[in-house]
């Protein structure tokens, strides 16, 4: 007999201590069943406040490790562990290379200040905390950067090139790229290592002159993983949740492109709302959980074996909770 996973998902939810939370970015089908729902940050943070000793996250492995930074008490399961490309570009020791980097062309380590964007493993929030540094999300990177540019340090911002990029230049600031072109970084108020977002690569200028030509008058918005150029000719950059807000403020004639993952952008305003590319910009890793899964570690706690369950050493936690709370002192 085959099982209903939804109603034995709404049975188990019911019976258990737990609380299901769902990334912006999942499938409708899983997204709909989640007790809470936002951005990786906005998760981690209601997951602090809320009683449930079970957290099952359905997203990508780094907001499941911030969940247990944030509330190590909490006994945190994933559906499915899957990893965030751009998280996977750096571990520690790609860290510790671009600092050397730095150090090698006449910076000192100590006047260097990492930030790192929220999305990198807890091992790389670890480092940063070790040196001083912060964690930034997309909605308060610029807060972060300003802060961070009163200390009069050089700034090495990983993973995301894209979004230290966008940010210094919206600020004013020099910034260059670790292995592309010639990155001296004394030269530079930001240095960004290599890394970037897959499925915000997709958005090119090409798709937004597309757009502008077939809707004179249509409204271009994108994340700030997108590439600088996108960016550039864009009406509106914001993070998830700010893109939320700015198309939910339009008035509901006004045709927008909207250049973020694709379920978020389907589940916009249904009409008048168009997804920046010729192509479908789901996120691979975002799509691996599926309802069935949910089920799975649901039933898992129900049978008390619990699987996919995030584990992160006291030391780690330790470090990576300085750069996260360093964060929200200034946000
Ligand atoms: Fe990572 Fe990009 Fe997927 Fe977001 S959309 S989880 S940054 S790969």
């Amino acid at each position: 007999m085959s099982i209903d996973y939804i109603s034995e998902i709404k049975r188990l939810k019911e019976k258990l201590s737990v609380t299901v939370v769902g990334h912006f970015y999942q499938r409708d089908e899983v997204f709909e069943l989640a007790d809470i729902t936002g951005d990786s940050l906005e998760l981690a943070r209601k997951c602090k406040a809320d009683d449930n000793p079970w957290v099952v996250f359905c997203g990508v492995g780094f907001m499941g490790q911030s969940v247990k930074i944030i509330a190590p008490e909490k006994r945190v399961l994933m559906p499915k562990i899957a990893c965030c490309a751009m998280a996977r570009m750096i571990d520690s020791s790609y860290f510790e290379d671009s600092v050397d980097y730095m150090v090698e062309r006449g910076i000192p380590r100590d006047k260097i200040l990492p930030i790192t964007y929220i999305n990198s493993d807890a091992t790389v929030k670890a480092k940063v905390g070790e040196m001083g540094g912060l964690v930034c999300t997309s909605s308060n990177a610029y807060k972060i950067i300003e802060k961070g540019l009163e200390s009069g340090k050089k700034i090495l911002f990983v993973p995301d090139r894209c979004l230290g990029q966008n940010f210094a230049n919206s600020m004013g600031l020099k910034s260059c790229v670790i292995g592309e072109g010639e990155c001296d970084p004394k030269e530079a108020d930001i240095i960004c290592f290599n890394g970037f977002c897959s499925v915000h690569q997709l958005f090119t200028v090409e798709d937004v002159e597309f757009y502008r030509e077939k809707y004179p008058d249509i409204k271009i918005a994108v994340h700030p993983e997108c590439d600088p150029s996108v960016v550039a000719v864009a009406d509106f950059v914001g993070s998830t949740s700010q893109l939320i807000k700015y198309v939910n403020s339009l008035d509901p004639d006004q045709k927008v492109a909207v250049g973020t993952e694709y379920n978020l952008v389907n589940r916009m305003r249904e009409k008048n709302t168009y997804v920046l590319s010729a192509t479908k910009p789901e996120c691979p890793t975002m799509n691996e959980t599926t309802v069935e899964d949910l089920y799975l570690t649901l039933k898992s706690i129900e049978d008390g074996k619990p699987i996919n369950e995030i584990i992160v050493d006291e030391r780690t936690i330790e470090y990576a909770n300085l750069a996260l709370e360093r964060m929200l002192e200034i946000s």
